[in-house]
């Protein structure tokens, strides 16, 4: 097995250690050391990355994971020259990445904090705890609402401002269950325990800080409903203000296309949408003045004919709707049958009589769009109905219109 210094001290950074076997992970050479400062991805808390260097020869750790026989460092050369794997025995000096692991105690710590809080606050109890590239998440036992995110949020804050300090220690599996603490299986016989003094006792095998002060800040970035509780998505410290950082900024950009300052993008969203929606009802009063125009000309160009007559259009790229009502507008009239189609993604038909015609324009247009792989239909004067393509259109129109010719 491993000893893992970052149990001891979760700030070493810099150690020594011994190849105790050269070997694969998912066809990646990898190390397994006597002892590593590199945490081995569990408990939530991903692996840390650094270096380990073999005389002249220097490997990035890009993963450790936990093996049977210890923890396997995944290496890979960091220059693109030739780096043998050091060999078993020999005596490698590893440097853990000190961003990512301050990071990730920051994280792992404000979870402890934040879990605990929503015990205090909502008595909900975290079930899994996830610690991803960008945001970290809790899952909860039970449903908590916006006000309760909150409330736990400024509890564990609290906490962290007041700066308490965090130790470790290991006891019995019997003397941790006396504590009433429910201990994982893996976690063996000797438990490691994290105290936030005062605050909260855990079972946990991850590297935390030195006191709660560390964690910085916690920050909620939202929660929704998640199996039979809720999902709250959070971040600390330094991640935290860039998330914030990144916020404004965007929050910036949109101010600065609205002419506005971040405070004021709800309200000038609000007065656009509103803008938008009424341009919206402006433009349809104008289609469906030129929809009247429309049909006219298309009345007229047939003849302005004192008895029946089969109108046959197609146009691109219009609504059904207005389609519907160009059909309607020209169907308004005694004697007139109206074979409409518009051509975009796929092909839509209105087929529509006059209210003084006997004509089944739904049996009509399920005939026509049989042929063209379609379906449609409609009761009455109007009926509706669409095909995937516009090939062989304009004939099933055309024998449409034939069929249709009182
Ligand atoms: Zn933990």
């Amino acid at each position: 097995m491993t000893e893992r210094l970052y149990r001891a001290d979760p700030y070493l950074l810099e150690f020594e250690a011994r190849v105790r076997a050269r070997t694969e992970h998912e066809g990646r050479p990898a190390l397994v050391l006597d002892r590593t400062a590199f945490y081995a991805e569990s408990g939530g808390q991903p692996w840390d990355t650094g270096t380990l260097r073999a005389g002249p020869h220097v490997w990035r750790v890009v993963a450790v994971v936990e093996a049977e026989e210890g923890a396997r460092h995944v290496v890979e050369p960091q220059a693109p020259v030739p780096t043998p794997l050091p060999d078993e025995g020999a005596t490698v000096s590893g440097v853990v990445d000190a961003e990512r692991r301050r990071d990730h105690r920051q994280q792992h710590h404000g979870q402890h904090l934040l879990s605990r809080a929503f015990v205090e606050t909502a008595r909900a109890r975290t079930v899994s705890f996830h610690l991803g590239a960008r945001e970290c998440t809790v899952d909860l036992d039970r449903e908590v609402n916006a006000a309760q995110v909150a409330a736990a949020v400024r509890r564990a804050n609290e906490v962290v401002w007041e700066a308490r300090p965090v130790s470790v220690r290991v006891v019995s599996r019997a003397e941790a269950a006396t504590l009433g603490l429910a201990v994982p299986d893996e976690a063996g016989d000797a438990v490691r325990l994290v105290n936030a003094e005062g605050f909260d006792l855990q079972p946990c095998g991850g590297t935390h800080p030195r006191s709660t002060a560390e964690v910085g800040v916690v920050l909620a970035l939202g929660h929704e409903r998640h199996k039979s509780g809720s999902r709250v998505r959070f971040a600390c410290g330094l991640r935290a203000v860039a998330l914030a950082e990144e916020q404004q900024s965007l929050l910036r950009a949109a101010g600065a296309l609205l002419s506005t300052g971040p405070e004021g993008v709800p309200e000038a969203v609000a007065r656009a949408l509103e803008q938008l929606a009424e341009a919206g009802r402006r433009v349809r009063v104008l289609q469906e003045q030129s929809i009247d125009g429309e049909a006219l000309r298309m009345l007229a160009e047939a003849g302005a004919p004192a008895g029946p007559c089969v109108i046959t259009r197609v146009v691109d790229g219009w609504d059904a709707s207005l389609l519907r009502l160009l059909a309607t507008r020209l169907t308004d009239r005694a004697g007139v049958v109206a074979l409409l189609a518009t051509r975009g993604e796929t092909v839509q038909l209105v087929f529509a009589r006059s209210e003084d015609l006997v004509l089944d324009v739904g049996a009509l247009l399920q005939e026509t769009l049989r042929p063209l792989g379609g379906r449609g239909g409609g009761r009455g004067r109007v009926a509706q109905g669409g095909c995937p393509a516009a090939a062989g259109l304009e004939d099933a129109l055309a024998r449409a219109a034939a069929a249709a010719r009182p």
